[in-house]
């Protein structure tokens, strides 16, 4: 009688990378590695550049040369780029382009980073075994396995999420956005760290002008067109008034980013 097939979710972070080497260590069935490509646009990632690297030129090549097992990056054909330009067809906003990717409710999950794992998952047979890097000092994440055909090997083999940092750092497989973070996102993300977005501001100028383009383009719509405000910058900032004071301050800095960026550059 076959096995079913084991797959591993992995975003390159620590606790999806222990995973794979927990696998190997433990002899653990394991059949394929899968991660989820955000792209900003159809040319340019929307991974921080670093990780971006990481993922190609070290963690794919480990997966398939050193642990023996198939790495595939999925990928929708949105990108950020479409969800940034959308037209909103129903609601007060109808109309009005969507514009920045708000934090807690982020278009980019929902339309450019789940959907390809939805119809990858859906492809499935349903007797496939998933590994989730979820550690075994995540006790509420674990309990939500229950029941589920997804299984935590950090866990089973108790390992917490610095057990897992220092089990990637010891195979050189520690991604480098860890040495100005402790967590993996897009470039762009609104729920971005002070840290990662100073890491974007001083690494990656460049990617963040592209923000900065964008941004130059809301306010000039919303000057020029006042009858159509798209959601923007200023939408940010008035929105951060009313948010929970934790997303708050994250909206604020984001924006006071943006805008000191859009005078810094006249
Ligand atoms: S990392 Fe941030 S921007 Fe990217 S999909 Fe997740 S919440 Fe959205």
């Amino acid at each position: 009688m076959s096995r079913p097939k084991y797959v591993a979710s992995c975003s390159g972070g620590k606790d999806s990378v222990a995973t794979l080497l927990l696998a190997a260590q433990y002899n653990e069935p394991l059949d394929e590695a899968v991660f989820s490509e955000v792209m900003f646009d159809h040319a340019l990632s929307g991974e921080v550049p670093e990780h971006r690297d990481f993922i190609y030129d070290r963690l794919k090549p480990y997966c398939e040369n050193q642990l023996g097992i198939k790495f595939t990056v999925l990928r929708t054909d949105k990108t950020y780029d479409d969800v940034f330009h959308h037209i909103i067809v129903r609601g007060p906003n109808k109309g009005q382009k969507r514009g920045f990717v708000w934090p807690g409710m982020c278009a980019v999950n929902r339309d450019c980073k789940v959907p390809p794992i939805r119809k990858y998952n859906a492809a499935l047979s349903p007797d496939t075994i998933s590994y989730v890097g979820i550690a075994s000092d995540e006790p509420q994440r674990l309990a939500r396995l229950e029941g589920t055909n997804k299984v935590s090997l950090l866990d089973k083999y108790g390992y917490t999420e610095d057990d897992a940092l220092k089990l990637c750092a010891e195979h050189g497989l520690l991604s480098p956005i860890y040495d100005h973070c402790r967590r993996n996102g897009c470039w762009f993300c609104p729920n971005a760290s002070d840290a990662e977005l100073r890491h974007m501001l001083e690494k990656h100028p460049d990617l963040f002008d592209r923000l900065l383009d964008w941004g130059i383009v809301l306010i000039v719509v919303r000057v020029i067109l006042p009858g159509q405000l798209p959601i923007g910058l200023l939408d940010l900032l008035v929105a951060g008034v009313g948010a929970h004071p934790k997303d708050a301050v994250r909206i604020v800095h984001l924006s006071l980013l943006h805008i000191f960026c859009f005078f810094s550059c006249w």
